[in-house]
């Protein structure tokens, strides 16, 4: 029996995980996060159709219900009227992180008497000897260091890969986006019949000047709200803004309650209340005005902060096709087309193809590495959109002309 081991147990780690399952390899994933870490930076995920094809075909039987599906994104002006209405290419399924994980994740510990998910257990080498590759890690919390040898090992450990660093010498380092993004999701019930009259079953988007915030309707929490007869729906909030990364501002936002400088981000309930604090009375009221959004705002109890940084990638397979990279440690796209997820159901979907002779690992490479550039091009031209109100061509098809500016 072949087996693999994939380095990452979040999204990209377990398409991969099902896939090798269903063509009958022992399945190891090494997650490096504990479960309670996993879940505190869940927000809101866009499920593209690579997604839902991808769970028609490992998946089938789920919940339909997991995502809710919006046609409209509308950029509003600062009482709510929307001015700007951009129908994007395909309808968006909205849900979170966590919804699309258990799904994910409890197909491929189904019937599993050849699969391992561990979580605690973080990668730290890599070696290849020409025939197999052993994958040395070590528990978080004991320290104890294990080695595991596969067939194939498949690095979907996220921007700043181990697995990439460990066999692609000149890999390019990640880069900032010049924005910081607040995150913060709210419960329907906490919200007034307005605002949530305002913001369901649409995606809108105001211009603040220096960025943009956005908002998304999603499903409740069905842990959190298991006692309710139906679990509550929430709103989930994002707001991009530019803050240059040598700054005393980048440096204040990204330190957390204890004084620790956090890279990329600082989770939910790490925020230094003081920070948040400032965010809501100095930068919000010159950012925006829109009664809505402040609500959104002020209802949200523990808000998390992200650095955006990108990667632009190009290659995926190494050692002679022993080790590949999958998801955003192939290549991240910056988070404002929200196709991240997409992009490794994509990958995921076609090395399927591979894994049962359809598709050799050059091509699937190739199709992954200018999947990858079309997503990276589409982020761009709607961050242009989202910022400026200025509609670059990819998009022109897709937007109706503004009727007047919210700036
Ligand atoms: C906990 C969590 C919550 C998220 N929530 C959202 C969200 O709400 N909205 C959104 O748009 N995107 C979210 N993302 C990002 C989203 O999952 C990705 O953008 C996209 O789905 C591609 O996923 P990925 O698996 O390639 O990368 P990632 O999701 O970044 O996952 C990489 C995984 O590799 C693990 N890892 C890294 N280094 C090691 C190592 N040395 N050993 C073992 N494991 C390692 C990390 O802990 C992580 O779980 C979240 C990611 C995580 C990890």
């Amino acid at each position: 029996m072949l087996s693999a081991v994939v380095v990452g147990g979040s999204l990209a780690g377990l398409l991969a995980g099902n896939v090798f399952k269903s063509q009958g390899y022992t399945v190891c994933i090494l997650e490096r996060s504990m479960p309670a870490t996993l879940q505190s930076e869940a927000a809101g995920i866009r499920v593209g159709s690579e997604v839902l094809r991808f769970l028609e075909t490992y998946v089938e039987d789920y919940a339909r219900d997991f995502a809710k599906r919006t046609e409209e994104v509308n950029v509003v002006d600062q009482r709510g009227n929307v001015v700007t209405k951009c129908y994007p290419p395909e309808a968006m399924n909205l849900t979170t992180w966590k919804a699309l994980y258990e799904i994910l994740k409890n197909v491929l510990l189904h019937n599993s008497d050849n699969v391992r998910y561990e979580t605690g257990k973080s990668v730290q080498g890599i070696e290849y000897t020409g025939d197999s590759v052993t994958v040395i890690y070590q528990d978080v919390e004991s320290g104890i260091v294990e080695r595991i040898d596969a067939d194939l090992v498949v690095g979907a450990d996220g921007l700043n890969s181990i697995v990439r660093r460990l066999v692609y010498e000149e890999h390019d380092t990640s880069k900032y986006s010049g924005y910081v993004t607040w995150r913060g999701r709210v419960p329907k019930t906490r919200l007034s019949r307005k605002t949530f009259d305002a913001l369901h079953w649409q995606v809108p988007v105001f211009r603040t000047g220096s960025g943009y915030i956005i908002s998304y309707h999603v499903p409740g929490d069905p842990a959190r709200d298991a006692f309710k007869s139906q679990p509550c729906d929430d709103f989930v909030w994002v707001w991009y803004d530019a803050v240059p990364e040598a700054s005393a501002e980048f440096a204040s936002i990204m330190t957390d309650d204890a004084g620790v400088l956090h890279r990329s981000t600082v989770p939910r309930g790490k925020v230094d209340p003081r920070i948040w604090h400032r965010q809501l009375t100095e930068k919000r009221p010159n950012a925006f005005q829109n009664p809505h959004f402040i609500e959104l705002l002020e209802k949200t109890e523990q808000p998390f902060i992200s650095a955006i940084r990108s990667y632009a990638g190009s290659k995926a397979v190494f050692c002679d096709g022993k080790i590949l990279l999958i998801g955003n440690a192939l290549a991240t796209p910056k988070p404002n087309a929200a196709m991240a997820t997409g992009q490794a159901a994509y990958q995921a979907l076609k090395l399927g193809r591979v894994l049962s002779g359809d598709l050799d690992l050059d091509h699937w490479e190739k199709e992954c590495v200018e999947y990858a550039m079309r997503a990276r091009s589409l982020t761009d031209s709607m961050e242009e959109f989202y910022v400026t109100g200025r509609v670059p061509d990819t998009l022109r098809s897709f937007v109706t002309p503004p009727r007047r500016s919210n700036i």
